[in-house]
């Protein structure tokens, strides 16, 4: 069964949590959640 983990804010912090989760597990269904029109990029 696959887990689920939802982050709120789409700024740097989502983004490095979104990834290393990705990371420890890509079988993990992550959804992040930003209130605002954009998310943050970095190259
Ligand atoms: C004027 C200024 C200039 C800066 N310049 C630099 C720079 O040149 N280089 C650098 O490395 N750092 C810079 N920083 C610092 C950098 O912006 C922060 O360290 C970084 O953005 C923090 O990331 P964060 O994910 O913790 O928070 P944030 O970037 O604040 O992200 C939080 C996100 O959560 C969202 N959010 C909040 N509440 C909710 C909710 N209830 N539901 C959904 N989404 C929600 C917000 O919309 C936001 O997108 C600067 C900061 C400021 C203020």
């Amino acid at each position: 069964m696959r887990r689920n983990l939802v982050i709120i804010g789409g700024g740097a912090g989502g983004g490095s949590t979104a990834a290393e989760a990705k990371r420890n597990d890509p079988s993990l269904n992550v959804t992040i959640l930003e209130k605002g029109n954009f998310v943050a990029f970095a190259a």
